[in-house]
C-alpha cells in the first residue's frame, strides 16, 4: 500500500468524486468538500471527512486547515470562476501541490499563470489514453 498521505477534493462531481473513491479506497485521508449538502451527504461513504463549504470563501477555506495537505484537487469544471477563486486562495494559503481540472484552453491558462502544479483537461487527457490504448502493439484489432 501507497505511503499514508493526506488529500483535499474540491468539487463532488464525477470528476471529483473518481478520485476522491480511488484515494480511499488505497488507504489515503481524504476530505472531500462540495458547497452542495447532498454532494457531500452522498460522499461521506468514500471520503475520510466530508465538509459543505463555499470554497471561495477565504475564511472557510482557512478554518478547514488545510494547509498541512500533501495535495488539494480542485475539481470545480463548469463555474470557472469559483475554479480560478479557489485556486487562488490555495495558492496564498502556500498548499504544497494543486491540482485542478479545467474545461477548456483558456481556463487551463489562467490556472497556469496562478501556480497550479497539474492541470487536468478530462476529456482531452481521456481521448488521448483511448488513442494511446489503441496504438499500444499490444492491443488486439477490433
Ligand atoms: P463533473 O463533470 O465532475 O460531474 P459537475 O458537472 O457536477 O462536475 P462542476 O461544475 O464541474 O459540475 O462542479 C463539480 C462540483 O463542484 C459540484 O458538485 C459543485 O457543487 C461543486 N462546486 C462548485 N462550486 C463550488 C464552490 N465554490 N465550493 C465548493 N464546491 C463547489
Amino acid at each position: 500500500m501507497a505511503i499514508k498521505k493526506q488529500y483535499a477534493v474540491i468539487g463532488l462531481g464525477r470528476f471529483g468524486t473518481s478520485i476522491a473513491r480511488r484515494l480511499h479506497e488505497a488507504g489515503q485521508e481524504v476530505l472531500g468538500i462540495d458547497i452542495d449538502e447532498e454532494k457531500v451527504e452522498d460522499a461521506l461513504a468514500y471520503v475520510t471527512e466530508g465538509v459543505i463549504s463555499d470554497s471561495t470563501e477565504e475564511k472557510a477555506l482557512s478554518s478547514l486547515d488545510i494547509t498541512n495537505f500533501d495535495c488539494v484537487i480542485v475539481a470545480i469544471g463548469d463555474d470557472i470562476q469559483a475554479s480560478i477563486l479557489t485556486c487562488m486562495l490555495l495558492k496564498n494559503l502556500g498548499i504544497q501541490k494543486i491540482i485542478a481540472k479545467a474545461i477548456g484552453k483558456r481556463h487551463g491558462q489562467v490556472l497556469e499563470a496562478i501556480g497550479v502544479d497539474l492541470i487536468i483537461y478530462p476529456e482531452r487527457d481521456m481521448g488521448e489514453r483511448v488513442a494511446n490504448h489503441l496504438l499500444s502493439p499490444n492491443t488486439l484489432d477490433y
